[in-house]
């Protein structure tokens, strides 16, 4: 009989910290182990709205796999996802002529974005997803501003930014754009007043769950740096000069950045198994119910809290889970029994550009220049963890 095949989609948050602690603890011929991501390199998604915004290069958010990944234990294949089947226990590769087969699959491919609907958003909003859609969001906005300044008719909406979502991811952009536009305008000559940046909420307030108080930091920062929210009101349709708004208000706007909410990633549905907007609702060993050895993690997986409501989808829950993950499948390799999953918040920062943010930390608020530093020091507490001291002060010096 062959070694036990331990198969990891994925290697963001969860999967990397899932292979991390496999490695770190399983034996020589003990499992055979395989890791797939699309990309030859990790990028740290929480972060993507930095170089998206253009305030910081994109090679400071990413590192090769194979910097972390000891390839004596750990098998990795670059190369994309295509479906899986979890009765034949079937992965199904781009450009792999046979199917990979597995014992045990982690799923951890991260999410889809969410539209509710929404006509237009997928044909013509740009999207803060991975390292080369925030490139193309950086050029984009870029060549905007070099049109109006090389056309006579000096088009408004050529220099109107609308950012669709004033959740985490929005109001972080948001946050680059104010540190951001100062810059650009100097660099295209373009007067600061006549540039327009819209942050558009359905819902009736900015970040939705977070604390008043600090809700109201942010959006009195975030005005006093030029941004126009629209609270309380629905995008209706993307178009491909704008948005339209519920109500039928037109904004024009060759820049419109949506960044209102995401879903499990559509190749769970595809394989038949049940979801809620698309993510699943594990059990508490990550178990996808009804599928032998089958465990979901990070954004696609659905948790709840002791109140019965769903907790957000986050880096830190990802990683947690990708921790426990990886002890649990040693532990039931060697015949023990898996631990059960539970969630320990510590905290959410929200960064407003480089020198402020707004966070909880236990039940201690901070906000302004120590909320940033903060902010820095749990991104570069990821790096840490994932590729140790060598690559957090790598990280630390860029
Ligand atoms: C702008 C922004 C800011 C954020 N800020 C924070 C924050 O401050 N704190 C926080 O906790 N969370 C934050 N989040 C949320 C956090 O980034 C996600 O919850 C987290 O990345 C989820 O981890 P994951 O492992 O599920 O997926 P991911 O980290 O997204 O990793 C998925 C991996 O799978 C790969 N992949 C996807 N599809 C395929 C395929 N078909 N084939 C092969 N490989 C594939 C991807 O390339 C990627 O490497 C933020 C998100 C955004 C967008």
């Amino acid at each position: 009989m062959g070694l036990p095949k331990i198969v990891v989609l994925g290697a963001g948050y969860g999967g990397l910290m899932t292979v991390s602690r496999l490695q770190k603890q399983l034996n020589h011929q003990e499992a055979e182990v395989i890791l797939v991501n699309q990309n030859p390199y990790h990028y740290a998604t929480t972060q993507l709205h930095e170089p998206a915004a253009g305030t910081l290069d994109p090679e400071y958010v990413r590192f090769p796999i194979d910097q972390v990944v000891d390839t004596n234990k750990v098998r990795f294949i670059q190369d994309r996802v295509t479906g899986f089947d979890p009765n034949k226990k079937e992965v199904y590769l781009k450009d792999a002529s046979e199917a990979l087969t597995y014992d045990h699959l982690v799923f951890a491919l991260g999410s889809n974005t969410e539209t509710f609907g929404t006509k237009g958003v997928l044909e013509n909003a740009l999207q803060i997803r991975n390292l080369d859609s925030v490139r193309v969001i950086r050029e984009h906005m870029e060549y905007q501003f070099a049109q109006y300044q090389n056309s006579e008719e000096k088009k408004d909406e050529l220099i109107t930014i609308v950012v669709g979502g004033a959740g985490f991811s929005g109001i972080e952009y948001v946050g680059e754009l104010v540190d951001r536009i100062p810059k650009l305008c100097r660099e295209f000559d373009i007067p600061r007043d006549k540039l327009r940046l819209i942050n558009i909420e359905a819902a009736p307030t900015v970040l939705p769950g977070f604390d008043k108080e600090l809700v109201d930091y942010a959006v009195q920062y975030l005005e006093a740096g030029g941004v126009e929210f629209k609270i309380g009101t629905p995008i209706q349709e993307v178009t491909e000069d704008g948005v339209i708004l519920k109500g039928g208000e037109e904004i024009k706007a060759a820049t419109v950045v949506w960044t209102c909410g995401v879903r499990g990633n559509s190749l769970l549905e595809e394989a038949g198994v049940e979801t809620m907007r698309g993510r699943v609702k594990v059990d508490e060993y990550l178990q996808a119910p009804g599928y032998e050895n089958l465990y979901v993690i990070g954004d696609n997986s659905l948790i709840f809290n002791d109140q019965e409501r769903p907790y957000p989808p986050t880096a830190q829950m990802a990683t947690q889970q990708g921790e426990l993950m990886g002890n649990n499948l040693v532990t039931i390799l060697r015949g023990g029994s898996p631990k059960s999953f539970k969630f320990v918040s510590k905290g959410t920062v929200a960064s407003l550009g480089r020198g402020s943010a707004i966070g909880m930390i236990g039940n201690k608020k901070i906000v302004g220049y120590r909320a940033s530093v903060m902010k820095r020091l749990i991104d570069l507490r990821w790096f840490y963890m994932i590729g140790g001291l060598s690559l957090a002060i790598k990280k630390a010096k860029l």
